[in-house]
């Protein structure tokens, strides 16, 4: 039997040891374990790393903790407007939804874009038409409502700043999430799913939604979800620059992924982190940031729930 795995993420930023309660410290980590072992799962039971993505990230965004679903972060205008993306490395087929809200799992909307229609991205409106006419409920406003969040929002609401979750200028304790996994017949796959970036307005989409920036998958090389500044990812290519290290410098998974991280991304100005894994199961999950919340496992026996560097 060949190995299968699964990494996850919940974003990356000014995380430091000693910043948040051991009970919020135990919240987190319990999440990501969930998040992790509902993936994992999916991959033992012989499930595929499409299947066993949109799970872990589904846990993720049903938890307020991360900034993606429930947890999303608040716009200029005090409402939601989430991103998301997967992408299956057998096939090069992708689906990304962006500037959506009300739908309780986009990373599932993006996967019916890739499986059920004929395109690859669809954004505002439209995308609310495609969500309707697959019969997602819509959810009130509520549901999404979380006081820490609000709080986020009303110190910046009147000014022309946005909030990166992940940002030095503030302690961060939120973040995109994420997941990539190979299953057991050694196919990978990505998602990623944010809510953005606090007070954001104009339309603004980061990295997440777009293939190849903040979300990338392809059996010859490797699957990829980013974290960070998405400006500079997007600018970066970054998920795409780490399989493009793989396939035309023939570097080992790791070294390419830090090369990104610490090397490339950086150089740029930007910060954050990515998770991932190869067609042999191999894990990678560099940041360039003071933490970033994550987690893997292995039918190798590895396993990982981890925040600070
Ligand atoms: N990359 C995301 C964005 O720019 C934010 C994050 O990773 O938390 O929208």
């Amino acid at each position: 039997m060949r190995n299968f795995s699964i990494a996850i993420h919940g974003g990356a930023g000014t995380l430091v040891k000693g910043m948040m309660t051991s009970e919020l410290e135990a919240q987190y980590k319990s999440a990501l374990k969930e998040a992790l072992d509902a993936g994992y799962s999916v991959l033992k039971n012989g499930g595929t790393s499409v299947d066993a993505v949109e799970k872990a990230v589904i846990v993720l965004e049903d938890s307020h903790l991360f900034n993606a679903g429930k947890g999303a972060v608040f716009t200029a205008d005090e409402t939601h407007e989430m991103d998301a993306s997967i992408m299956d490395g057998k096939t090069l087929n992708a689906g990304a939804v962006s500037l959506i809200s009300g739908i309780k799992n986009p990373i599932s909307l993006s996967k019916d874009v890739m499986e059920k229609s004929e395109h690859v991205f669809l954004a505002g409106e439209g995308a609310m038409e495609f969500a309707k006419l697959n019969n997602y409920a819509i959810e009130d406003a509520s549901y999404f409502y979380d006081e820490f969040r609000h709080q986020q929002w009303t110190e910046i609401k009147d000014t022309d700043s946005f909030q990166l979750d992940h940002a030095k200028k503030k302690d961060s304790k939120f973040g995109t999430v994420g997941a990539v996994a190979c299953d057991k017949n050694g196919n990978i796959a990505a998602a990623t799913s944010t809510g953005g970036m606090t007070n954001k307005k104009f339309g603004r989409v980061g990295d997440s939604p777009m293939i190849g920036a903040g979300n990338y998958a392809n059996n010859e090389t490797c699957a990829v979800s980013c974290t960070g500044s998405g400006e500079y990812f997007i600018r970066g290519v970054v998920a795409y620059d780490v399989a493009c290290l793989i396939e035309h410098k023939e570097m080992p998974l790791a070294d390419a992924a830090v090369e990104v991280i610490s090397n490339r991304v950086l150089k740029l100005g930007g910060d954050g982190g990515l998770i991932a894994v190869n067609a042999k199961g191999e894990i990678a999950m560099p940041f360039n940031t003071e933490g970033m919340y994550r987690a893997c496992k292995s039918s190798t026996g590895v396993q990982e729930v981890s925040i600070y560097k």
